[in-house]
């Protein structure tokens, strides 16, 4: 019997030792869907301050401009994408955190107000009680992602380099009592970078006596990562805690381990200092620079994004071409990150 590709992928999966081979296999022969289109996701920065340093993050090593976004230049970027056909916003920081931004909630508010169809943010939470949690919830934004080190205050310090614990639990009290008064429909999504195992992250003190009885479609922890990639081998083995530890980067020998277009590729960031590349995730030490490998332009030379985009179009298209001929930009050599997608049917 021929076995088909896709029950060999099944098969992979459910080996759960081999996860290195089955990485490769996806990268090889197995692409998730691509997004719609192109214009899929438009990732716009508001903050490229921090105020944690995770040890996992080449954030700490203040490669970062520091710059907050103001909400009437926000509008301007947001209202082109909008224009120029995007649909989804992620305000994701290249490095950042967007409750410093003072404007927050008046941003997410103007990208619902632009047109923006489904609008997902990220915050560590240690700050976001700073924040009115209602006005958050019915912003407009649909999904927030909160990245976290566990629910205890020794975790906070020695993986996210804050004594910022009493702050997240008043931040998580308020969001989530609030969400369950309005039976809001926002997802909130725990996100755990942390040395624990999830079943001892649900048996936390903080978890078991308050966050545990919020829990259900809406508000979810996911599996902690504990395995990271080096953001271009800035981040050490010896940076990190027992129990975390760095992705191994797929065989170098292999030519084609990376076939097929990233899926981050297909995410357009403008930076706070108005520079626009790809991929909100890995950034090296010439971030806010042109030399940065996945720098496409800067706003400042154009008369907003539309603008931009009509002059980039071909350079853009000309980038994506030359990853999935081999050509890749540095930073995505040695990324671990690598989201494979298949291209078919859809204009780069
Ligand atoms: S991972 Fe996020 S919260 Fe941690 S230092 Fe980097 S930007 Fe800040
Ligand atoms: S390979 Fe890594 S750095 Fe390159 S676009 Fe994908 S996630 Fe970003």
């Amino acid at each position: 019997m021929k076995i088909m590709p896709k029950t060999i992928g099944k098969r992979l999966k459910a080996i759960p030792l081999f996860l290195p081979a089955r990485r490769l296999a996806r990268n090889l022969f197995f692409p998730f869907p691509a997004p719609h289109s192109r214009k899929a996701m438009a990732l716009i920065e508001i903050s490229s301050v921090c105020n944690a340093k995770c040890i996992f993050c080449n954030y700490r090593f203040g490669h970062r401009t520091k710059l907050l976004l103001p909400k009437e230049k926000f509008q301007r970027i947001a209202g082109a994408c909008v224009a120029k056909g995007f649909q989804n916003l992620s305000l994701t920081s290249v490095g950042g955190e967007n409750t410093l931004n003072p404007e927050f909630i008046d941003i997410i508010a103007t990208a619902k107000a632009v047109g923006f169809k489904y609008i997902v943010t990220h915050t560590n939470g240690i700050l976001l009680h700073r924040h009115n949690p209602g006005k958050l919830l019915t912003s407009g934004v649909d999904e927030i992602g909160i990245s976290f080190p566990g629910f205890e205050s020794g975790l906070f310090s020695t993986i996210f380099g804050t004594n910022g614990f009493d702050d997240f639990k008043k931040s998580i009290q308020g969001l989530l009592t609030e969400h369950a008064r309005l039976n809001s429909s926002v997802r909130i999504i725990f996100d755990p970078r942390t040395t624990l195992t999830r079943k001892a992250l649900l048996e936390s003190e903080f978890c078991r006596e308050f966050v545990q009885r919020f829990l259900n479609d809406r508000v979810i922890i996911q599996e902690p990562t504990q395995v990271f990639d080096s953001r271009s081998g800035a981040i050490k083995p010896h940076d990190l805690l027992p129990g975390m530890r760095l992705r191994h980067v797929t065989i170098k020998s292999l030519p084609f381990k990376k076939t097929f277009l990233c899926e981050k590729m297909f995410a357009l960031s403008v930076l706070c200092n108005g520079n626009v590349r790809f991929c909100g995730c890995v950034f090296d030490a010439s971030i806010d620079t042109e030399n940065d490998p996945l720098y496409i332009d800067s706003l400042k030379n154009f008369k907003d994004f539309g603008d931009f985009l009509d002059h980039n179009i071909e350079k853009i298209h000309r980038i994506r071409t030359d990853f999935q001929n081999g050509i890749l930009p540095s930073l995505c050599r040695k990324c671990t990150l690598y989201i494979p997608v298949s291209t078919k049917g859809i204009e780069l």
